[in-house]
């Protein structure tokens, strides 16, 4: 293509203002995205460096504007390069426009103040301070005598130290500098985000099952071999201790490392580990970081200062050069996925950064996606397994309390009898407690108390959802039925919509248990900096007997002291309107669960719910993932939904009611009369939430077996908005959504 947008830095800012150049008939077919030019620049024309971030036919500018010509192509492409051209992958591979993606890969890099640091430097030798300070001496200068003794010693100081601790005068200072016997220089010192003055410890000795895992990982790096493993490894089995280990190796080979951990689990706890280890070769992004702090640990990546990256899946975005390893914790997390434009997979676009640099991907997790297992299965991925916890504490015992069988007897409590006395005996021991509430999917599922019947889709096997207008909707098909009174499976009338909060929790807990000390962590009480660490270390420092929470509290924290966890409405998440509901509870209990005896007092574990056949509950209580993933890659593949097949939600928005209407149904029937047999498509239906700020929401659902298949369709989509006219509305994408629209 004949014209070229090139910017002429690298920041989120210039994307605003690209220029236009044209491709000179030398450079025509060479010339790519991503790639390092030089361009004539401003009015005398000097050559500056510039990056192409889009190729066009049409120039854009009017009739008689002559462009000035790219000069010529740089052989090496900068760091910037291989983020420009995953811009262009992730366009195409999700969704959006190239300066959406673009946005999403380059820094931000709202010039955040350079701070500099005065040092002192000694300059003179031995001799001629041993000289000085004789001179000080017989003067009794005795400021400028506890400087030089200072020096004597270290060779260099801060200069604030001389200051404020030796209290040494500028004066003083400024005479010596002008004697040369010292130098005063300024240093760039970066904003701490890391902890200070952390003992370093290097001393660990891997077990058999963890050596065998880096050996093999190690062999297949050095070969060439394989470049995605999966590490299944219970909690505690030592997971984070082989990563390093690996880390470590590709380190020494001179190439760099990216570590994600969910930005939930991303504690001060866990990055000490990866400190002590590796020093201040690391950095860290995550999102209570300032701009100025932000600006700072990536620069410290573009002056080579850094070797690992640790962050949520953003940090997938570092601009470094020869990657080796990405590493993703927790890989199961629905925050790898993001939900704003292009909504992206982190798993996706690490093996796309790895396919650029030849490096490697390691996935681990106590409980990997369904995606994840079932590409190891496949033989797509290397499979290891760590099946037992380090210092071989037994999993919890967990008990099922059947909330069902609790109404029966008359206790209408959320608290079973069995969590009940537990909790008793928790506190007259002073062991401490966590209770879990499971609020994923509250969004007003329709369920009997009595019974624990949920009403669900005849056709899609999700739970209805309850609407303002007293009528239960399917969010993938569309079935809809009015609101019903009385359960249709017992009879009962305790039929309804459920939900309960942390607050009301809270509430109960002092009212049955008035000596018992409790702390609530839930989004309120963790705005702030540090809101979500303050009330961690008031629980570690065991301030507390109880803590109540949601998701927060169950993921990446140690809390040794802790015994009994309890799980209120563990069905909360089964029957969330999308297809992940197992999944996600399988999840969310087997974590929860896993909080429990950590220490070295054994733990139990109370789940309650209505529904205690359901296979999800029994196999997070029985610590069972095989059997839990048997039985759902079977629903999986009966659905044709991912991973045994793929989907693309077609997300429809629009100001007004009727335009929606006409906008969804267009492009509904465009869609239908122009697949065949290799696709599936569903819809138009309303979207979870139909309305949100007067903007309709409606969805198409295509389902195909391959990935590539709805990207073509996604093209096809954009294709077809952009010849036709309409502006009712927009349409957006989503492939293979962890949550519905
Ligand atoms: P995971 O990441 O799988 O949850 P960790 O790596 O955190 O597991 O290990 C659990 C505990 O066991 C940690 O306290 C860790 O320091 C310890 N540990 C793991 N491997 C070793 C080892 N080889 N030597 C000594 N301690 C270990
Ligand atoms: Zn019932
Ligand atoms: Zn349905």
């Amino acid at each position: 293509m004949p014209f070229a947008d090139i910017i002429v830095d690298i920041s989120i800012e210039k994307l605003n203002r690209p220029f236009t150049y044209e491709v000179p008939d030398s450079l025509l077919d060479i010339v790519k995205i991503g790639d390092q030019v030089m361009i004539p620049f401003g009015r005398g024309n000097s050559l500056k460096k510039g990056f192409v971030i889009g190729l066009k036919e049409e120039s854009g500018v009017e009739e008689g504007i002559i462009l000035k010509k790219i000069d010529s192509i740089l052989p090496d492409c900068g760091i910037y390069g291989e983020l420009i051209r995953l811009s262009k992958f992730m366009a195409e591979q999700f969704g959006g426009t190239l300066n959406q993606a673009l946005r999403t890969c380059l820094p931000l890099k709202k010039p955040g103040k350079i701070k500099e640091k005065e040092y002192i430097y000694r300059k003179a030798d031995d001799d001629t301070l041993s000289l000085e300070i004789a001179e000080a001496n017989r003067k009794h200068a005795v400021a400028r005598l506890r400087l030089l003794e200072a020096l004597k010693e270290d060779m260099v100081i801060p200069r604030d130290i001389i200051v404020k601790k030796l209290h040494v005068p500028g004066d003083t200072i400024r005479k010596l500098a002008e004697k040369d016997i010292i130098v005063i220089d300024k240093k760039r010192e970066y904003r701490e985000v890391l902890p200070n003055g952390i003992n370093r410890n290097t001393e660990i000795v891997l077990n058999d099952s963890q050596k065998r895992i880096v050996d093999s990982v190690i062999a297949d790096y050095k070969s060439g071999a394989n470049n995605v493993s999966l590490i299944k490894g219970v909690t505690g089995s030592g997971k984070t201790e082989v990563y390093m280990e690996i880390m470590d190796a590709v380190i020494r080979d001179g190439k760099k490392v990216i570590l994600l951990i969910p930005e939930i689990a991303l504690t001060y706890q866990t990055l000490i580990r990866y400190y002590r280890r590796f020093g201040d070769r690391i950095a860290v992004l995550h999102s209570k970081l300032s701009d100025g702090e932000r600006f700072d640990q990536i620069s410290r990546v573009e002056n080579g200062e850094v070797d690992i990256m640790i962050g949520p899946r953003s940090a997938l975005f570092t601009p470094f050069k020869d990657i080796g390893l990405i590493v993703i914790d927790e890989e199961h997390e629905n925050a790898y996925k993001s939900e704003q434009i292009p909504r992206y997979h982190a798993v996706a676009v690490a093996k796309e950064r790895i396919r650029m640099s030849h490096g490697m991907l390691i996935l681990g997790s106590a409980t990997p996606s369904m995606e994840s297992f079932y590409k190891a299965k496949k033989g797509e991925y290397k499979l290891y397994e760590l099946n037992e916890r380090f210092y071989k504490n037994p999993l919890p015992e967990v008990h099922i309390a059947d909330m069902r069988e609790e109404l029966r007897k008359g206790n209408v409590s959320i608290f079973s009898d069995k969590l009940d006395e537990l909790i008793k005996d928790r506190l007259n021991k002073h062991e401490q407690i966590m209770l879990f509430l499971n609020r994923r999917g509250i969004s007003g599922f329709v369920s009997c108390r009595s019974c624990g019947y949920v009403v669900k889709c005849p056709n899609c096997d999700v739970s209805l959802t309850l609407h303002s207008n007293k009528k239960m909707v399917c969010h993938y098909c569309g079935y809809e039925t009015p609101e019903i009174k009385t359960c249709p499976s017992c009879g009962s009338k305790y039929i309804a919509g459920f939900k309960v909060g942390t607050e009301k929790i809270e509430e109960l807990i002092h009212k049955n248990y008035p000596e018992a000390t409790v702390l609530r962590m839930d989004a309120d009480t963790t705005k702030g900096k540090t809101g979500h660490e303050d009330i961690v270390a008031a629980f570690i420092n065991k301030e507390a007997d109880i803590l109540i929470g949601t998701q927060m509290i169950v993921k990446g924290h140690d809390f040794p002291d802790v015994t009994l966890v309890g799980i209120l409405a563990a069905d909360m998440s089964l029957f969330a309107s999308d297809y992940h509901a197992n999944e996600n509870t399988f999840e969310l209990l087997t974590q929860a669960a896993g909080r429990a005896g950590r220490g070295n007092i054994p733990g139990e574990v109370v789940i309650q719910t209505y529904n205690p056949e359901n296979f999800a509950i029994k196999t997070a209580a029985s610590h069972d993932y095989n059997a839990f993933y048997n039985e759902e890659i079977m629903y999986r593949s009966l659905m044709k939904y991912p991973p045994a097949g793929n989907l693309l939600t077609i997300m429809i928005t629009s100001d007004s009611e009727e335009k929606i209407e006409r906008l969804a149904g267009d492009l509904a029937s465009v869609i239908r009369g122009a697949s065949d047999r290799s696709v599936t498509v569903l819809g138009p239906v309303d979207a979870t939430i139909k309305k949100i700020n007067n903007v309709y929401r409606k969805v198409i659902y295509i389902k195909a077996k391959e990935y590539e298949t709805l990207v073509i369709w996604k093209n096809r989509i954009e294709e077809y908005r952009r010849k036709t006219e309409y502006r009712d509305g927009s349409v957006g994408f989503d492939f293979n959504p962890s949550e519905s629209f």
